[in-house]
């Protein structure tokens, strides 16, 4: 249950995620719903960014300011200017979306050009996400990416003459193959396109995925745990070096530039998605659509709701998660925040968790987490083992 103090707390203001389900085609890692070029037609997108808007018109947000707007994917950069401009619209004109709201849209190297990304500006786009994975040819074969690092080079370049100063480029490392050296290059790669802010996350292998199946079946050998420990620390040592903060286990940026939408994922504040298999979260609830496409625009075609399950988060859960994702971030958990909202002293409430915590820092070499100024944060160190200090957490 969640107490009465804790509803009059809804936060009112919230972030809009988009699902844009269409890629050229499926990387073999990726466990995102999309469907490929080939099952598509452009006839499918529009008839896609119909019930979509259809979805947003029948959403009822009440008085939610909108303070962020995410188009993910899949691939958003697939739609037209002139969709992406009909979506926006469609939010203006039915929820208060704040003047200011940062509007990030995903896109893939080698798919995008000038005309499409300055519609996208003009249309209120003010930050993009560019997929670039990595900068050697050999890996972005091994995942299946369109891509070569030259469209990277020349998709940086039309970002600038769109006139946008604000994006992010996404890098994965752990990839099979990889060397701790073309990890650092990678970094460095992208540091020399000077995105104000670098994502980077390591590989995982999803169930479901053909990646999931090589592995399983031998095919694929994945990175040893121990090198890909070495590669987050030089990962980090060399963003840190030029000047990119970690204000998320994966996530770097320069001063200023940190993603207001992903952080407010890990704020626990709400985010109402729309499109399939799109996720909702308004404080108390998760709720999440059908995945197939088709399905999809077949429900909201008929007026029907396209929802496909609920999830009421007890009082507990809601703790746990708030934990979880704030000791990811750098700026870690504010205990007298926290404790005033669920109304615990975090002390007494999580006694144990802290004596395993100390058993765990003495085990150890180097200081896992500190308290300062009423902030519980993990270090450096402690970041490496999170899911296990998480763990602890778990009602
Ligand atoms: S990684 Fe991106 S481009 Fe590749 S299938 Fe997933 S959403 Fe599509």
């Amino acid at each position: 249950m969640v107490s009465d103090r804790q509803n009059s707390k809804l936060a009112k203001s919230a972030g809009i995620y988009l699902h844009i389900p269409f890629c050229i085609v499926k990387c073999p890692y990726c466990d995102f719903y999309s469907i490929e070029n080939e099952q598509d037609d452009f006839d499918s997108r529009e008839s896609f960014v119909d019930a979509l808007t259809a979805e947003i018109r029948n959403g009822n947000l009440n008085e939610t300011k909108i303070s962020t707007i995410y188009f993910g994917g899949g691939t958003p950069s697939m739609l037209d200017g002139d969709q992406v401009d009909r979506i926006l619209s469609c939010l203006r004109d039915n929820f208060d979306v704040a003047a200011d709201a940062e509007i990030t849209l995903e896109l893939n190297p080698g798919e995008i050009d000038i005309g499409r990304l300055t519609y996208y500006k003009e249309s209120g786009v003010n930050r993009l996400s560019m997929g670039a994975q990595s900068f050697q040819p050999e890996e972005l074969k091994t995942l299946g990416r369109l891509h070569l690092p030259e469209d990277i080079f020349t998709a940086a370049e039309l970002i600038e003459k769109s006139g946008f100063d604000d994006f992010n480029i996404d890098l994965l490392y752990g990839v099979p193959g990889q060397t701790l050296d073309s990890v650092a290059e990678n970094v460095l790669s992208a540091i020399n396109i000077m995105p104000n802010h670098i994502s980077v996350y390591s590989l995982t292998y999803e169930k479901g995925t053909p990646f999931y199946s090589m592995k399983a079946e031998g095919l694929l050998k994945p990175v040893d745990e121990n090198l890909e420990r070495v590669m987050s620390e030089r990962v980090l040592e060399i963003l840190r070096d030029a000047g990119y903060n970690r204000y998320e286990i994966s996530n770097y940026s320069l001063a200023g530039f940190e993603s207001k939408h992903n952080s407010s994922y890990w704020n626990g504040s709400p985010y109402y998605s729309f499109g399939p298999s799109a996720h909702s979260f308004d404080g108390r609830a998760r709720w999440w659509n059908i995945r197939d496409v088709r399905s999809y625009i077949d429900k909201i075609n008929s007026n029907e709701s396209p929802i496909a399950g609920k999830e009421s988060l007890s009082r507990e859960k809601l703790i746990f998660e708030r934990i979880f994702l704030r000791l990811r971030t750098s700026s870690g958990l504010h205990i007298p925040s926290f404790e005033s909202e669920f109304e615990l002293i975090f002390s007494e409430r999580f006694e144990t968790q802290l004596i395993e915590l100390d058993k765990m820092e003495k085990d150890g070499s180097q200081p896992i987490y500190s308290y300062v100024d009423s902030y519980l944060r993990l270090t450096d160190n402690g970041l490496r083992y999170s899911d296990a200090i998480a763990e602890l957490f778990v009602p």
